[in-house]
């Protein structure tokens, strides 16, 4: 039997309710499909400062530099508001990414076709939408230095930060995009800010330069990265694999992801680059949403975004792609009965809690496995 070794980081309010469901479903693919997941807990955020009185402990951290695979939850919450800063639960997040070098954010953003009907765009516009959101994750603007306020001495003071690129940077990113449109619809369109950017110019030649050298059987488009944000919501079946770097990835994400509803339905994988021995890249899952404190404890959070961030970790860390497909058919499929969490509760649909929909999920992708 392989030996996949997950650790999972429940982290805190709605995190560790998400992940019970996901544990379900590791559960039956060991017990029932001989899946051989090795599973530990760690803890990360507010209660790894409770315990440790850091974000992630050392030992957690070592732990999740072995993993095959991390799940991680969400993390924070009002009660460490006044935390130190060095110690706050989302510094845990940053040093997984930083020390596991995640350098690929990858922000699928699916339509469901049961809840075509409750996004805020027309139906048509989203019903069937599958893009794929590929966002540079440790580079750019946000790591950049000078990073700093100067005081300018005249009652004015100066912020500073510095958007950064190296040739390696692009290459590197815009390889995972085009590596992943070849088992999509073969379609890359990177965004940057050419016409006004240095770092935009040089974005642009090394995509083209990367993808005449070794991808020139994927289609690529270039965009400016404002056109790109209006054309997400004119028509954003245009798309299929989005490239981009780390401060556009993260407003286009946003924008991208909201097109499909609920932000209880969104998955993420952040990887790192492919070990040159064996092939296998570290890799961090998780949903988008937060920790959600106005409903932790109640048994009403939405697990999907949690389950289907658990269908990424099977599709790319595991190479499990039958049961990735199964997983999100499953989502699909309660969907489609009816079956709806609080937050994307709509007419005529039956409501059930956290549990339940794990539940019924479980239910289902044993059924389409079996
Ligand atoms: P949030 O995503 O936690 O919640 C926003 C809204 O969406 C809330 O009304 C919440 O109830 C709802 N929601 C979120 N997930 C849901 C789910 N699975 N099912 C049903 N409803 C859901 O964002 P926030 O309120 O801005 O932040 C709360 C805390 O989470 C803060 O401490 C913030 O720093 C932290 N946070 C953590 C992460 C992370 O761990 N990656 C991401 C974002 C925010």
């Amino acid at each position: 039997m392989a030996s996949r070794k997950l650790l999972l980081l429940p982290g805190d309010g709605i995190g560790p309710e998400a992940m019970a469901e996901v544990k379900k479903l590791i559960a039956v693919m060991n017990d029932k499909f001989g899946a051989g997941f090795e599973t530990e807990e760690g803890l990360a955020g507010g209660c790894a400062y409770d315990a440790h009185g850091q974000a992630i402990s050392e030992a957690d951290m070592a732990k999740a530099l072995a993993a095959d695979a991390v799940l991680f939850g969400a993390v924070g919450g009002p009660k460490w508001d006044s935390v130190p800063y060095e110690v706050r639960p989302e510094a845990g997040l940053l040093r997984l990414r930083k020390e596991m070098q995640l350098f690929a954010n990858l922000r699928p953003a699916i339509c469901y076709p049961a809840l075509a009907a409750s996004s805020s765009l027309k139906q048509d516009v989203i019903e069937g939408l599958d893009i794929l959101i590929v966002r540079e994750l440790t580079g750019g603007v946000y790591f950049g230095e000078p990073k700093e306020i100067i005081d300018l001495g005249n009652g004015q003071k100066r912020g500073i930060d510095t958007q950064i690129y190296d040739t390696f940077e692009i290459e590197r990113i815009s390889g995972v995009a085009f590596e992943l449109a070849r088992t999509r619809k073969n379609h890359v369109t990177s965004m940057e800010k050419r016409n006004v950017m240095k770092s935009g110019v040089l974005w642009n030649e090394v995509v083209t330069q990367t993808h005449k050298a070794k991808y020139s059987d994927v289609k690529l488009d270039h965009m400016l990265a404002d056109a790109g944000g209006m054309q997400l919501v004119r028509w954003p079946k245009q798309f299929d694999v989005i490239v981009t770097d780390n401060l556009f990835g993260d407003m286009l994400s946003d924008i991208a992801a909201m097109l499909t509803g609920s932000i209880g339905m969104l998955p993420s994988a952040s990887l790192g680059a492919p070990d040159a021995r064996t092939g296998s890249r570290k890799a961090l899952y998780e949903p988008v949403h937060g920790s959600a404190p106005d409903i932790a404890g109640k048994g009403i959070a939405n697990p999907i975004a949690m389950i289907a961030s658990f269908a990424m970790c099977l599709r790319y860390s595991f190479n499990m792609v039958a049961e990735a497909d199964r997983l999100e058919a499953a989502i699909a499929s309660v969907l489609d009965e009816g079956y709806r969490t609080k937050d994307i509760m709509s007419e005529g649909c039956i409501e059930i809690g956290t549990t339940m929909m794990g539940d019924k999920l479980v239910e289902k992708f044993q059924s389409l496995l079996a």
